[in-house]
């Protein structure tokens, strides 16, 4: 039997994706690897809706925060960093270490932050040139109101800058009607890749952003990368492999439809959460903002999540991951992203459904 293969992030690779890492090198100037990164970039474009540029770099989700900043900022700058979980936590102290001057808004885990909230952040703090928010928070399971939130920032002439890492390719993302100015995820999530790609869309606003007093950067450097993308490249050498596997996700993507793969985790997600929910477990994100990629579930009192996860693994071949930061051994993630079907999930829940009462029958 297959691991069913439930983090989220890195998350299964489709066949078709596995294949087409097969393929040999080929020139990274030359015609095939221009068609290849063509076609990389205009499918990407599609489903982040837009018809801004498209940005890709070999490299991790978290060099996002950093090429935001060190492009569209400049040292001392004042940002909102809205925080509600391990993420946003993250680019807030990216912002700080760039010697940005960060406020935070901060949620309690779990919530997500309101159109409302963030107006009244944004009131106080007249001076913000940028809102750092995060699509989906990982670490919690919660999807935050984006479009709302967006219109919020730019009534405050204030960039929307997101981290899409555990949303792009999952759940719908409408850069351009949304007006998200910056937005990057990595390969390894919903994109059913292996890690290593960063991915990012640039919007006109961000372009006009771009500060001439601003922060030293090289291999960051959007206008760089814009002037190879257009022609079809990346500065460097390509990391080739990856954009095999990329150029058969977006195939995949593609095929099935963007609106029916967002639709697809929207069940995934009502599945997830219903499931657990009847299995006596305690959601830990409020279900109006539910996530559709990931499901974090509270760990009932008396027992750890590293119980959990390994009675999951080696009775049911199921792969789960624990929660971030404090909540490492209280919370259990299950991950729904990318290559994820229903039956995959309705094995998780069968699972559980095993798992827990066993558990909490050693206990005593
Ligand atoms: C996974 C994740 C990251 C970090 O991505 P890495 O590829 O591990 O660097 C950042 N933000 C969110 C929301 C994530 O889910």
């Amino acid at each position: 039997m297959a691991v069913n293969f439930r983090l989220p992030g890195p998350t299964p690779l489709p066949p078709a994706v596995l294949a087409a890492m097969q393929r040999p090198m080929i020139p990274h100037r030359g015609p095939a690897a221009k068609a290849l990164m063509a076609s990389v970039f205009n499918r990407a474009r599609q489903v982040h809706r837009t018809d801004g540029d498209l940005l890709i770099w070999p490299g991790s989700g978290s060099a996002g925060w950093e090429a935001a900043i060190v492009n569209l900022l400049a040292p001392g700058d004042e940002v909102l960093a809205v925080v509600a979980g391990d993420f946003g936590d993250r680019f807030a102290a990216v912002g700080v270490a760039f010697g940005l001057t960060v406020h935070r808004l901060d949620i309690p885990w779990g919530q997500s932050p309101t159109p409302e909230l963030v107006d009244e952040a944004l009131r106080a703090n007249q001076g913000v040139k940028a809102v750092f928010l995060t699509h989906n928070e990982t670490s919690t399971g919660v999807t935050i109101p984006m479009a709302a939130i967006s219109a919020v920032v730019h009534d405050h002439a204030a960039l929307v800058i997101v981290d899409a890492v555990s949303s792009a390719g999952g759940l719908p993302l409408e850069m351009d009607e949304w007006g998200l100015d910056f937005v990057f995820s990595g390969s390894q999530k919903a994109w059913m890749c292996p890690p290593g790609l960063l991915i990012a869309a640039v919007g006109p606003r961000a372009w006009d952003a771009i500060p001439t007093d601003g922060f030293r950067r090289f291999f960051w450097d959007f206008r760089t990368a814009k002037k190879f993308a257009d022609q079809g490249m990346t500065p460097a050498t390509q990391p080739l492999t990856l954009l095999y596997a990329f150029d058969a996700a977006l195939d995949l993507i593609l095929t099935e439809g963007v609106d029916e793969v967002w639709a697809r985790h929207a069940r995934l997600g009502e599945l997830t959460r219903a499931g657990v929910k009847s299995l006596g477990l305690q959601l830990f994100a409020d279900e109006a903002y539910g996530s559709n990629t990931v499901t974090a579930f509270e760990v009932p009192d008396g027992l750890r999540a590293q119980q959990i996860l390994a009675h999951m693994r080696e009775r049911h071949e199921i792969e789960l991951q624990g929660g971030q930061a404090e909540y490492a051994d209280t919370v259990v993630r299950i991950g729904h992203m990318g290559w994820a079907f229903e039956p995959d999930l309705q094995a998780v829940l069968d699972g559980l459904a095993e798992t827990v009462p066993a558990l909490m029958m050693a206990r005593v």
